[in-house]
């Protein structure tokens, strides 16, 4: 079973995932596999370093979508996909609506321009579940300026607007695909947050 985790800066994925990575083992005894995007693997830690790079002020927007994509592919058929088949729950922080929201909406190449490279990129291999959580930016962005451990990349230069634009992007998309997507109120406490995704859940994973 593959989920995926996502939301803006500051949303509380990481936190989020390290409690249900715990909870999943301990409620069905289940093997899981955590990761994340872009990275997971060599290949697309590297790109990543690319796109991050603050030195990077040039990047256009199709060439970051494209990276975006290729580091998806290969963290997908390297570390996703294998573990998959071997029975795991792969919970993976961010994926393909990362960059429906960032590159789709807020970048303003378009959803389905978008949509067209990573169908390309994941022949179609797409989340069972996907948790969104969704947070006003003005809040997730003072919580990641409490957390003085975490490294200022390109993006955190943007502007508030950009983040906002972020926002409204994840809820066009989650409009998209209301099945898989389900949108979390990400401005509670972790333990209720962690309460709300793991109600979810279990209903893909306790049958
Ligand atoms: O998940 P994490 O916060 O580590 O992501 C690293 C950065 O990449 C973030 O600042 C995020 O805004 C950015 N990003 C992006 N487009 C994506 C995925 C992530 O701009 N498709
Ligand atoms: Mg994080």
């Amino acid at each position: 079973i593959f989920i995926t985790i996502e939301g803006g800066e500051g949303a509380g994925k990481t936190t989020l995932i390290s409690r249900l990575d715990k909870k999943i083992y301990h409620e069905t005894g289940r093997r899981t596999l955590r990761t994340r995007e872009p990275g997971g693997v060599p290949i697309a830690e590297s790109i990543r370093k690319i796109i991050l790079d603050r030195k990077n002020t040039k990047m256009d927007a199709r060439t970051e979508a494209l990276l975006y994509a290729a580091a998806r592919r290969q963290h997908l058929v390297e570390v996703v996909q294998p573990a998959i088949e071997q029975g795991k729950v792969v919970i993976c922080d961010r994926f393909v609506d990362s960059s429906l929201a960032y590159q789709g909406y807020a970048r303003g190449l378009g959803i389905e321009k978008v949509w067209d490279i990573n169908r390309f990129a994941t022949e179609d291999c797409m989340p069972d579940i996907t948790l969104y959580l969704d947070i006003d930016p003005e809040v997730g962005l003072a919580r990641i300026e409490a957390n003085e451990q975490r490294e200022v990349n390109r993006l955190d230069l943007e502007s508030i607007n950009f983040h906002k634009m972020v926002r409204d992007g994840y809820r066009e998309v989650a409009k998209r695909f209301p099945e898989r997507i389900k949108v979390l109120d990400a401005n509670v406490d972790p333990d209720t947050l962690e309460d709300v995704a793991w109600a979810i859940m279990k209903k893909k994973l306790v049958k």
